[in-house]
């Protein structure tokens, strides 16, 4: 069988060899013809456009123009020979410099050729120049149409040194699409293709690298891009299909006596509607004998705990026992706390366990839950790696998920004969469309509403001199019996001098403050002197709490109305919004205060804007999308994003990922296991794509 030429490997193109093709492999991944056809430009040379001399103005782009070299001389600057030649059209004069080079160009260039040059105008003594651009007869240009765009390909750092430069990359990608374009195939089926209007996905190869014009560019970016999502939505939606047809899910169908008890005895307050309706979804799912696996989104304080702990219950009803993990101790312990009040005197069996529980009351605690007699078992991620055992584990949440990796996730599975219910509990929010391209297999809940009677929280900023106005206001706020937190920065890269800077901040502030009424809190005190800490602050024995991001997530003390948070300028827009989510609980106004030097980046500048003119969390997620790119959100930067994507940008092609997704859900509708036969091509890439690689199964 004669072998596919998008299999060829590149060292058989011209031009390559071995140790290239090496280069290739190592620094880009790109080994056959069709790798370094999926190889992109990132930008491109518009060379359709001749400029006149005369409309020539000094800038940054490179620009092309023709002429007749009229003259060359030489000049001696400083210490160097300098080889200058004037070109004219009928419009003007320029002139094209050299700095090395000189016998070959005057061997090599005539007055008599009318040339092509492209390259950069720069300013020099006043007068335009350009320095080393590249020349050919205006004859060879012409001749070779269809070459409007060229193509800037990016070089790692080991191809600049081994002089592989663009131009040679280009010049592959001219021999690698006249072996293989014949024989890309596109996966689409055509009906989709003609709906949204897209390029054939051998026109897509062809345009993004050697465009005929910047329409067809745009056209083909667009194809490629929607590929990319169409790609991830597909296999997401395909999987979470196979998922719900395959997994049966323990069916809760009983709404019994804990739930109704806690319900007409227990709760402190009326749900809000939000809650409702998310409460709502998940029964459904519950009760429906699939197994749930979903996400709920809600921003900070906007009453989750509630939420889970009503599953929870409602699970219990029908026989099975919980789990909510939460990402430190401290929040474990916070959870079991407050869920231990909310329900009271029900006989509701709640457990802790941690890593810090004594050997004998673990024992007991296991023996307990294999005989199912702990009807809901909170912890840590000690839950995962320990040896618990579970008669009967029928739902799990996963508290602020975004600390926990999927393989963590999976995990827990182990716990259970058959898969728990799952919900993943996320205070980050996104914005839909990026939850639905990172968590697309998950279903979806969001609360969208505070519970009423909150007071917006008043975000105020200051600069490190206005410390005295500070400590004033919160000396007033200490009298008026509430409680302050002083959040300082800490990451791994600097750690020391962090450190350094959270004991100096907690010595000025206990001593400006009051020794007795400050605690500390930190990654490096041991669980117990942190929940010491916590107690003293949680009992208004301590008035103030200076601490790390540790208390980020989920710490809960509704007292707590002033949140300091010292170099806010480290901080990122969403873990702002975390921090000052840990005041704004209780009646009282709330503030939040953001302290920074004088200067300022102006991308600090900008998220410190953000902060004082928003608290809704989802407008500060898209703020931050949009500066920072999804890469780096909190929550997608610790657990990746689920797939690598070469063109599309998750921020910025919302829109394309939203009509991929729509294009996915209309096929997958009418061909649930894409069996039919124009489906196939799909199949296979559904099959193919793991977690970090799309499979771009075009070769048939
Ligand atoms: P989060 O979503 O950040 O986990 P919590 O579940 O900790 O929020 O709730 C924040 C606070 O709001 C808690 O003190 C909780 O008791 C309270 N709360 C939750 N739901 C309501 C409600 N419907 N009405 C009033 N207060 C509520
Ligand atoms: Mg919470």
């Amino acid at each position: 069988m004669r072998q596919n030429p998008l299999e060829t490997p590149i060292k058989f193109l011209k031009s390559v060899g071995e140790k290239r093709a090496k280069l290739f492999e190592e620094e880009l991944g790109i080994t056959t013809v069709f790798d370094l056809l999926m190889y992109f430009p990132y930008k491109h040379y518009d060379r359709s456009r001749i400029f006149n001399i005369c409309d020539i103005q000094p800038g940054e782009a490179l620009i092309q123009f023709k002429g007749r070299i009229t003259g060359f001389k030489t000049i001696e600057a400083r210490n160097r020979k300098i080889l200058s030649a004037t070109v004219s059209d009928n419009t003007g004069t320029t002139e094209v410099i050299w700095f090395a080079g000189h016998s070959w160009i005057t061997k090599n260039l005539n007055t008599t050729t009318e040339y092509l040059f492209f390259g950069k105008p720069n300013l020099f003594n006043n007068q335009i120049s350009f320095a080393h651009p590249e020349i050919e007869p205006l004859e060879k240009y012409y001749a070779r149409n269809n070459f409007t765009f060229s193509p800037v390909y990016s070089l790692p750092e080991k191809f600049r040194k081994n002089n592989i430069t663009s131009k040679h990359i280009q010049e592959l990608m001219l021999q690698a699409l006249s072996m293989g374009e014949a024989f890309l195939k596109d996966m689409l089926p055509e009906s989709v293709r003609n709906d949204l209007g897209l390029l054939s996905f051998q026109e897509a190869i062809r345009q993004i690298h050697f465009p005929n014009n910047h329409n067809l560019l745009k056209k083909a970016e667009y194809r490629l891009k929607f590929d990319e999502f169409f790609i991830i939505h597909l296999t997401l939606l395909y999987r979470q299909q196979l998922r719900k047809k395959n997994i049966k899910g323990f069916p809760m169908p009983k709404v019994g006596y804990f739930f109704n008890q806690f319900y007409k005895t227990r709760l402190p307050f009326e749900l809000t509607n939000a809650q409702k309706r998310v409460v709502r979804e998940i029964f459904n799912d519950l009760k429906s004998g699939k197994q749930m696996n979903r996400l709920l989104q809600g921003d900070v304080g906007s009453g989750k705990t509630l939420v889970i702990l009503l599953a929870v219950l409602l699970t219990a009803d029908n026989g099975y026992q919980s789990a909510i993990m939460a990402p430190t101790e401290i929040l474990a312990n916070q959870h079991y706390k407050s869920i231990t009040k909310l329900i009271g005197p029900l006989g509701f069996n709640v457990a802790l366990l941690t890593g810090s529980t004594k050997r004998k009351e673990r024992e007991e605690i296991h023996s307990q839950l294999r005989k199912g007699k702990i009807h809901l078992l909170i912890g840590t991620h000690a839950l995962i790696e320990d040896t618990v055992e579970f008669a009967k584990l029928g739902f799990v949440a996963i508290d602020e998920q975004h600390r926990f990796g999927v393989a963590q996730r999976a995990k827990l599975w182990t716990k259970s004969e058959q898969y728990p219910h799952v919900l993943v509990v996320t205070a980050t929010p996104i914005p839909r469309t990026l939850a639905m391209t990172l968590y697309g297999d998950l279903d979806l809940s969001v609360i969208d509403e505070l519970p009423p009677g909150r007071k917006p929280i008043k975000t105020i900023h200051y600069f490190e001199n206005d410390r005295t106005k500070l400590n004033d206001f919160i000396k007033k706020q200490i009298a008026l019996g509430q409680q302050i937190y002083f959040v300082f920065p800490l990451i791994e890269e600097s750690e020391k001098l962090d450190y350094q800077n959270l004991m100096e901040g907690y010595e000025r502030i206990s001593s400006t403050f009051g020794k007795n009424l400050t605690v500390m809190l930190h990654g490096r005190m041991s669980p117990k002197e942190k929940e010491e800490s916590m107690q003293k602050f949680i009992r208004k024995e301590a008035m103030i709490m200076v601490s790390t991001t540790v208390i980020e997530v989920g710490v809960d003390v509704p007292n707590a109305t002033v949140m300091v948070i010292e170099s806010a300028h480290r901080f990122g827009l969403s873990q702002l919004h975390q921090l000052r989510g840990r005041v704004g609980r209780g009646d009282e106004q709330s503030y939040c205060i953001l302290l920074t030097p004088y200067e300022l980046s102006s991308d600090s500048r900008k998220r410190i804007l953000v902060m004082a003119s928003t608290n809704d969390g989802f407008l500060i997620a898209e703020k931050d999308l949009t500066m920072r790119g999804a890469g780096d959100i909190e929550g997608t930067r610790q657990s990746g994003l689920p797939f690598n994507l070469r063109i599309a940008s998750i921020s910025a092609d919302q829109k394309i990922s939203q009509i991929a997704r729509q294009a996915a859900e209309k096929i997958l509708e009418q061909d649930p296991l894409l069996e039919n036969p124009e489906n196939t091509k799909l199949l296979r890439v559904v099959n193919n794509t793991k977690n970090g690689n799309l499979s771009w199964s075009m070769i048939s």
